[in-house]
């Protein structure tokens, strides 16, 4: 846990995120700002600030695609969904907790911008 770190706090509940799924190691909740009918993000537990780092930790990643591919069966997202993280300032990286977005329920553009 870091201190200063909000998605820190959502795995504790000093606040509480809309939960969606949850594992030993990964929290899955929706984004505030949602980019599609599903977003959804899912960050492991373990406290690494970028998807670089979590390379580094094989269990605490693969919990992390494996509740993604849960809550996307359960989101009925069967067609298809994304599953993206930025790493990283120059790729849009705002909050320094590793996170995934689960973007569907609507067809995805491709390059994305
Ligand atoms: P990033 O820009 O890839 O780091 O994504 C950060 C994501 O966190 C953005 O999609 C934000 O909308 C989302 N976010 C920021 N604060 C909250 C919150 O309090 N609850 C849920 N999502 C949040």
């Amino acid at each position: 846990m870091s201190e200063d770190c909000l998605f820190c706090k959502f795995i504790v509940r000093d606040i509480e995120p809309d939960v969606v799924a949850e594992s030993e190691l990964a929290l899955a909740f929706r984004d505030i700002n949602p980019q599609a009918p599903t977003h959804v993000l899912v960050i492991p537990k373990k406290h690494v600030a970028t998807a670089a780092e979590l390379g580094e930790h094989p269990g605490d990643l693969a919990a992390v695609v494996a509740l993604a591919a849960q809550v996307a069966q359960d989101e009925g997202l069967g067609a298809g969904y994304r599953l993206v993280t930025n790493t990283g300032a120059d790729a849009g990286q705002s909050v320094f907790h590793c996170h995934f977005h689960l973007l569907g329920g609507r067809t995805m553009a491709w390059p994305p911008g």
